[in-house]
């Protein structure tokens, strides 16, 4: 993200925050929806000869809709960015119209106990997907998985790690980028 089309704030710990904006924040929210959107359609193509896959399909879409409350319930309230434009999806401005801020101490905690709540969204597609295409084959289903890993495992987490992690000073405590600057850091 180039400096000139955001601005920058003073954090709380001094260092020199970027504020996104809505395009941005947007931009940010593309993969995990992608991800969510693309699971409810495999469950329905994996099952398509039953009613069962529409109902498993929006099941999942829900699921990912709640998965993403959830995080702005349990973790955002004691994030930094609560309520800040700082926060470069925007569940933190969304989430203090849920929950007051709490303690930032608790972070890391916060992050390690309820992001496994969100974790299944990654897999239960390609594990209903799988099994469907190896039984009866369809290019389609077999494309729409491939998609879907693409998005979930290579371009989420580049999107996440690249956009907005990169600058939080919060990530020496945050769980998910704790692993991805430790070694970076042993490597200079
Ligand atoms: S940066 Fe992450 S934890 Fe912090 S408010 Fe935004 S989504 Fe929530």
């Amino acid at each position: 993200m180039s400096e000139d089309t955001r601005t920058q704030v003073q954090d709380t710990n001094k260092q020199i925050m970027p504020e996104y904006t809505p395009i941005q924040e947007v931009i940010d929210n593309i993969p995990y929806a992608v991800m969510t959107l693309l699971g409810m359609v495999i469950f329905i193509t994996a099952f398509s000869e039953s009613s069962w896959g529409i109902i498993a399909g929006f099941a999942y879409l829900l699921y990912g809709i709640a998965g993403a409350v959830w995080i702005m319930i349990f973790v955002c309230p004691y994030c930094r960015y609560w309520d800040t434009r700082s926060c470069p999806c925007g569940y933190g401005r969304i989430a203090s119209r849920f929950r007051k801020k709490s303690r930032v101490e608790c972070f890391s905690d916060k992050f390690k106990r309820h992001i496994p709540v969100i974790v299944p969204l990654w897999f239960i597609p390609l594990l209903a997907g799988l099994p469907a295409v190896v039984g009866r084959f369809s290019w389609l289903l077999l494309i729409l998985l491939i998609i879907f890993a693409i998005d979930a495992f290579v371009i989420l987490p580049l999107v996440s790690t690249k956009h907005g992690c990169k600058e939080c000073p919060q990530k020496d405590s945050c769980p998910w980028m704790k692993h991805k600057i430790k070694p970076a850091a042993q490597n200079a």
